[in-house]
């Protein structure tokens, strides 16, 4: 069983809650989604089995918190993460989910081995695609079972009633978890900065704990 990984890398968290941290990086390379604002352009894959991508993991020696299994769309390897958690669990390694957040048949397979799940919610007017919230809200009610984030790129374009309702679906389904608002780096960040307060003055009124945090990878030129 192979799987399609566009690099293996080591560097430290460039978004969300675990901003900063060391991570070895396993970026899969197909996606199940089309964003408009996508900056994954993958050109190249290797194709690893399962014992393969862990004999390349164990180079890295130094101490990292997690192993950061990212995309593309990670969870479209099931069947051979299936087999790669078992062996990294075996090594003691700690597992960090990037994820659309859309495969949540595939995420029940697999929650048992994850510790923590950092999960998009793709607003339609951010995206450009149609409406997720189903599969959002199916989603979320099974990472819930561990420690879950949620992540959402703000562009000029993004509706204030996208974040409602993204807001309506934390509240109901995993309440204490925190919402990342990720500016856009291609846009403006002058511009999008007083949408960004705004958003965040509505989630507070709504009782959601939300973080501003734009992607610092991006500003420190890291990988
Ligand atoms: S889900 Fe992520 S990787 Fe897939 S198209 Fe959207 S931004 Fe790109």
């Amino acid at each position: 069983m192979k799987a399609r990984i566009a690099e293996v890398f080591a560097s430290v968290q460039g978004e969300g809650l675990y901003l900063g941290e060391k991570q070895i990086f396993v970026r899969f390379f197909d996606c199940n989604l089309s964003c408009t604002y996508c900056d994954t352009k993958l050109d190249r894959f290797t194709e690893y089995e399962p014992k393969e991508l862990f004999e390349e993991i164990k180079l890295y020696r130094d101490k990292y918190h997690s192993i950061s299994f990212t995309g593309g769309e990670p969870l479209l390897y099931t069947n051979f993460l299936k087999e790669i958690l078992k062996l990294t669990s075996g090594g003691g390694y700690k597992h960090y989910l990037e994820t659309n957040g859309t495969l949540f048949s595939e995420l029940k397979q697999l929650i048992d081995r994850i510790d923590i799940i950092a999960m998009d919610l793709k607003f339609p007017s951010s995206t450009g695609m149609g409406n997720l919230w189903q599969l959002h809200r199916k989603f979320l009610k099974i990472a819930a079972r561990k420690e879950v984030f949620l992540k959402a790129i703000i562009c000029q374009a993004t509706y204030e009633d996208d974040l409602k309702e993204a807001l309506a679906i934390i509240k109901e389904i995993s309440p204490a978890s925190v919402l990342v608002l990720q500016p856009n780096s291609y846009e403006n960040q002058s511009v999008l900065h007083e949408k960004l307060l705004n958003f965040k003055e509505i989630a507070i009124q709504q009782g959601v704990t939300t973080c501003i945090i734009p992607q610092i990878h991006k500003i420190m030129g890291l990988r």
